[in-house]
């Protein structure tokens, strides 16, 4: 059967074990704190110090070129750290928006003024993005946004409002997307551009939105004529919906997408071993889940390799997205089910903090980087029925 899906398979060579060790022995320390709700934040977690430690022994920026502060390491070798850091749910968010989209993206489209000043900031663990993409009206049918941005004496002016920017409250930097063209309704793709934004600029209003889970950790940023100069134009303008899709494409592939929630799963099998040491049964459930995160593993391994020679996956990383989203879901309800979990949260049973809090967060990991229905339609497309 013929596919329009690539997934050439892309082997991690052996010699990456060392890392691996490396990177394991530093957080089998620096986590010996972590609740169990801290770590079911995996990569949302935002901790300055983490972030300056992890940049102090070159994890951040891996692949990036030494001018700019980069460590000119392999795209595999950057996975194996990413892989590790989820494993244990460390708290990357301070620096991981900058290292996984922001960076790459200056590297790829930023100007060389703002490649010296923005990524050594990033790679070192002391500037913090965020994304500005989504707004009210304007999440799904991103192309449709509104804020606007004027050009004025020297720069432009920013006006709107964004929304569900994870981290506003406390990141330095926003890269967001806005018009600069004619209206949504005649230029939906054509006349948007993005902004390096300073959280900091006077105008800007950061309100957070509260969760399931009690914790504002995304946010509504509203912009009243906010002053940006010129040079914070990232790439060219009008160009900003292709720019932005790209971005998408590392974003929606990564083991983020499928491994939010694995820092369930070693205590789950540990708590089941000492419930029941021979429940074939639930040996079995927890062995199907590990072999699909297997197969979700090669698929984003898979897209790296595209990624690094230059390619735009946009479809397979839909469908890995779509397909890890799916499995992350299933996953508190299955250890819940597997070591029969009262439904309440005793926060002093580290096992119970992390599935509780997961039972609460897991219905956003659909939405969050494109929702289901979006990726379905893309991949539909991949497949030529739409
Ligand atoms: C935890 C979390 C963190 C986030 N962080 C950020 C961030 O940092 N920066 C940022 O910019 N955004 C962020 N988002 C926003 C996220 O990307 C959007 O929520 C998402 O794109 C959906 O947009 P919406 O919420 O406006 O829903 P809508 O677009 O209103 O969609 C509502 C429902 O309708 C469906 N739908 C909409 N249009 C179609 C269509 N054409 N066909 C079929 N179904 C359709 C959707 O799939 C969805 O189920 C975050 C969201 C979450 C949950």
């Amino acid at each position: 059967m013929t596919t329009p899906f690539n997934f050439q398979p892309l082997e991690l060579p052996a010699e990456l074990l060392t890392l691996r060790r490396e990177v394991r022995a530093f957080l089998a320390d620096a986590s010996s704190e972590w609740t169990g709700r801290d770590v079911g934040h995996s990569w949302t977690g935002f901790n300055r110090e983490f972030s300056l430690e992890v940049g102090r022994r070159g994890w951040i920026g891996m692949t990036w070129p030494k001018r700019y502060g980069g460590h000119e390491r392999s795209g595999l070798e950057r996975y194996v750290v990413v892989e590790e850091m989820l494993a244990v749910g460390a708290p990357v968010g301070a620096h991981w928006f900058g290292d996984r989209q922001s960076g790459p993206l200056l590297l790829r489209m930023g100007t060389e003024a703002q490649r010296e000043r923005f990524l050594p900031l990033i790679a070192q663990g002391k500037a913090a993005f965020c994304i500005g993409l989504s707004e009210p009206d304007s999440g799904s049918d991103l192309a449709s946004l509104r804020s606007r941005a004027t050009r004025v004496d020297g720069g432009w002016r920013l006006n709107g409002r964004k929304v569900w920017t994870t981290n506003a409250h406390l990141c330095d930097v926003m890269i967001g997307l806005f018009r600069t063209g004619g209206p949504a309704e005649t230029e939906k793709h054509k006349g948007l551009s993005q902004f390096l934004i300073d959280m900091r600029a006077s105008g800007i209003d950061v309100r957070p939105i509260r969760d399931l889970t009690g914790e504002a950790h995304f946010n509504e940023v509203t912009f009243d004529d906010v002053f940006v100069p010129d040079d914070m134009l990232v790439g060219r303008e009008g160009e900003g919906w292709a720019q932005a899709s790209a971005e998408l494409a590392f974003e929606r592939s990564q083991p983020d997408r499928y491994m939010s929630c694995f820092p369930l799963l070693p205590p789950a099998m540990d708590k089941l071993q000492e419930l029941r040491l021979d429940d074939r049964l639930a040996e079995r459930r927890l062995g199907e889940s590990i072999a699909e995160m297997v197969v979700m593993r090669e698929m984003s391994l898979s897209i790296l390799g595209q990624l690094e020679a230059g390619r735009s996956p946009g479809q397979e990383a839909a469908l890995v997205k779509d397909l890890g989203n799916t499995y992350e879901q299933r996953m508190p309800e299955l250890v819940r089910e597997l070591i029969d979990a009262p439904a309440r949260i005793n926060p002093d049973d580290r096992l119970s903090d992390l599935l509780g809090f997961l039972t609460q967060t897991v219905p956003t990991f659909s939405l969050r980087g494109g929702t289901r229905e979006i990726l379905r339609g893309i991949i539909a497309k991949g497949l030529g029925l739409r």
